[in-house]
């Protein structure tokens, strides 16, 4: 199954593939054939850095996990974790460990996320 996002090989942002780029790299994924409308372009422009991305690797899914794909789970487990940490240590019921374990969740992602977008100026 390709991802429905893609992260643009030369500013790391993220970008939504079009419908046709997705459905083109599912079928891609599962070997059937088929027939194109019209011709495919050969690049697409990011439109956060203006840099033009490889049209077929991205509907390959070439850039689908480059970077991010593991900041969202090591941010959950972080902040799930921090948050039973912060119930357990100051003795708070359940529901205050998890309103700072998601507080920890959202910074985390936030700042492995910054990187990414700063470059973009
Ligand atoms: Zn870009």
């Amino acid at each position: 199954m390709p991802s429905e996002t893609f992260f643009c090989p030369n500013c790391r942002a993220r970008l939504t593939k079009s419908a046709q780029a997705y459905v083109l790299g599912e079928i891609a994924s599962s070997g059937a054939r088929y027939i194109g409308l019209g011709n495919r372009a050969e690049h697409v422009t990011c439109p956060a850095c203006g840099q033009a991305i490889d049209a077929q690797r991205m509907v390959r899914g070439d850039y689908d996990g480059a970077k991010g794909g593991w900041i969202a789970p090591l941010g959950i487990v972080l902040g799930i974790g921090a948050g039973i940490a912060v119930s357990y240590v100051f003795a708070l019921p359940w529901w205050a460990g998890l309103i700072a374990g998601l507080l920890i969740l959202f910074s985390t992602i936030g700042y492995l996320d910054n990187p990414a977008r700063s470059r973009r100026a």
